[in-house]
């Protein structure tokens, strides 16, 4: 494999391969940007086939958190972290060995929870390494946030298709109901959504029939309801050839991270079947906004402004894919890039200027960005 060249492709500054005999630990961290001083990503654990599989799901989800922190205007670069056990194999030495690479790293990597991490891991995690975030005692993960933002994107999407925010009576198809999709059912039921559920572990999907009256379908059968919304809350890659065809909704609109199996072939497909994607990375980034709060002092109100921001990037990336004919990832991905350059000049102006305040940069204090607050 030529490593370098495709960490030059993508952007990678740094990928540390962490390999501990003792406690069998097998991770890889991957650091895509730092110009704001400090790189932010949860940390997954996962039974990869192959390291190949970890590394190339390492190195994707870091570039989408760069993106999806410049989309947020949030001065943070992205990083992730994946550790490559199954979840029987996840110990409390496997954890604070991974911890230890994590302190060594001296805040260029913050981490937090991803798939197969409980609030209980992140906590342990934070024994070990002072950069973690989520662990604090009233913190109830960051699963809340992510899925309030995915309620605000999808009444971005509703109104540009449909000219209304009112999700009464809107039919979604939620796929996979753990930390994020549960609470996605809950938000969607208290604004009259209609729902229909799916998980691997049935018995997740049963609770929402039962808590919020959502209807439970088989795990294949989630993508072809005739329905207005999928809203692909499992894992990544869950947008693909053979999915795409059968599905039926106009919108799709989730928090899984990496829906689309291959980023150009399937976001092309998606707008060749007319469906409004919303790009994962924008529509997903509720987490990270309450995470990055936590880091500099929480406020409930910025949180939640914060999050109003989501529907508005949202609404200007379908308004320039519909302008320039191009598909709402290729979009996202311009609106990002051009708010990480304009973020980086205003970073090395007030650098040159110390007085400086402008760029999007607003709420962050030098001091912040570089180190915890
Ligand atoms: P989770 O592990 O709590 O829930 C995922 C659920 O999906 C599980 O119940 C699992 O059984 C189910 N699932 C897996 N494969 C499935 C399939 N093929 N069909 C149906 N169900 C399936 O994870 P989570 O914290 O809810 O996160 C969900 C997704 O959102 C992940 O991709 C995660 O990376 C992403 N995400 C999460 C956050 C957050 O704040 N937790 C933030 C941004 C993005």
């Amino acid at each position: 494999m030529k490593l370098f060249q495709r960490l030059e492709s993508m952007g990678h500054e740094q990928v540390m391969f962490c390999q501990d005999a003792q406690t069998n630990l097998k991770a890889i961290i991957a650091i895509h940007d730092t110009s704001f001083g400090r790189a932010m990503g949860a940390t997954r654990l996962w039974s990869y086939t192959n390291e190949a599989e970890a590394l190339h799901d390492a190195l994707r989800l870091s570039r989408a958190m760069t993106y999806k922190a410049a989309c947020a205007n949030i001065p943070v670069g992205g990083a992730k972290g994946v550790i490559i056990a199954k979840p029987e194999q996840k110990t409390g030495a496997l954890l604070k060995s991974y911890a230890r690479f994590v302190e060594s790293l001296k805040g260029r990597f913050i981490t937090g929870q991803d798939v197969n991490l409980s609030l209980d891991d992140v906590r342990l995690l934070g024994s070990e390494t002072q950069y973690v975030v989520g662990r604090a005692p009233q913190s109830g993960g960051s699963a809340p946030m992510t899925a309030k933002g995915i309620v605000e994107g999808m009444k971005a999407a509703v109104d540009f298709l449909w000219g209304t925010q009112d999700l009464d009576g809107l039919r979604v198809a939620v796929q996979g109901v753990g930390n994020v999709g549960k609470r996605l059912c809950q938000y969607l039921s208290d604004n009259g959504a209609e729902i229909w559920v799916t998980d691997l572990e049935m018995e997740k999907a049963r609770e929402i029939e039962h808590l919020y009256g959502g209807k439970v379908v088989a795990t294949e059968e989630i993508y072809s309801l005739e329905v207005d919304v999928f809203s692909p809350c499992a894992l990544g890659g869950m947008l693909n050839d053979s999915t795409i065809p059968r599905i039926k909704a106009a919108i799709i609109a989730g928090a899984a991270n990496n829906q689309l199996e291959d980023e150009s072939i399937h976001s092309q497909l998606l707008r060749g079947r007319n469906i409004l994607y919303c790009p994962d990375y924008v529509i997903n980034s509720g987490g990270l906004i309450d995470v990055y709060n936590e880091l500099i002092g929480y406020n409930e109100d910025n949180v939640l402004t914060m999050l109003n921001n989501i529907s508005n990037t949202l609404l200007d990336i379908f308004q320039m894919a519909t302008n320039e004919g191009i598909t709402t990832h290729e979009a996202a991905n311009r609106i990002a890039s051009d708010r990480l350059r304009t973020a980086r000049a205003s970073l090395v102006s007030s650098a040159i200027s110390p007085s400086s305040k402008s760029g999007v940069v607003q709420n962050s204090s030098p001091k912040r960005r570089n180190g915890l607050a």
